[in-house]
């Protein structure tokens, strides 16, 4: 799938908004990316998770593994796609475990999937948690990567996009030395960077 009909795509469902937004971590940005909101569309969720699918097709997957919650709607589609189990870890005490039964059985074929990648903090602890059972990952696949420095988790990776957003420590944010009206994302307010 060409890259701008995936732009296309997080355009036209404000998963990708250009602006100027104060991001979570307190920086800011040109670029504002909710992965959610594209895959709220069964539809589009189909035909992004179709090619990771495809692309994992012949590496005889037994099981798919997401990390919670971003990670669920990817690893439960490409799952379907490729008529393997699909099932994901979540956060206890701040480790990832496996609940509610879901089980990797040692010699397991497991493809990891993830929404957004921007450490890879949580994919690999997804990955470490499968290899401590005796699965075996033969591959790590996610909508986006946001990564900033090279992420390698022993297996190989496919993004279906590579995403590189810009973003600024408010004091040399050249958008607001603009002037420009920050939006908190997640609200329509629209703020006077002074105040924020
Ligand atoms: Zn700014």
């Amino acid at each position: 799938m060409e890259k701008e009909k995936i732009l296309d795509l997080f355009k036209s469902t404000e998963a990708l908004q250009h602006g100027h937004f104060r991001l979570t971590s307190g920086l800011h940005s040109p670029e504002y990316f909710q992965c959610a909101r594209v895959l709220q569309y069964p539809s589009y969720n189909e035909i992004l998770c179709g090619e990771i699918a495809l692309h994992f097709r012949d590496m005889r997957v037994e099981v798919v593994v997401a990390p919670a919650i971003g990670g669920i709607m990817v690893g439960q589609e490409v799952a379907r796609q490729l008529c393997v189990r699909g099932i994901f870890a979540e956060r206890e005490d701040k480790t990832m475990i496996l609940r509610r039964g879901f089980e990797v059985k040692a010699g397991e074929r497991v493809l990891v999937c993830e929404d957004v990648v921007t450490t890879g903090g949580s994919v690999q602890e997804v990955v470490d948690l499968v290899k401590a059972r005796g699965g075996i990952v033969v591959g790590v696949a996610s909508i986006v990567d946001r990564s900033r420095e090279p992420v390698d988790f022993g297996a190989k990776f496919f993004p279906l996009l590579k995403m590189e957003v810009p973003v600024y420590q408010p004091e040399a944010c050249p958008l607001c030395m603009e002037n420009i009206p920050i939006v908190k994302p997640g609200s329509r307010k629209v703020a006077d960077p002074a105040k924020l």
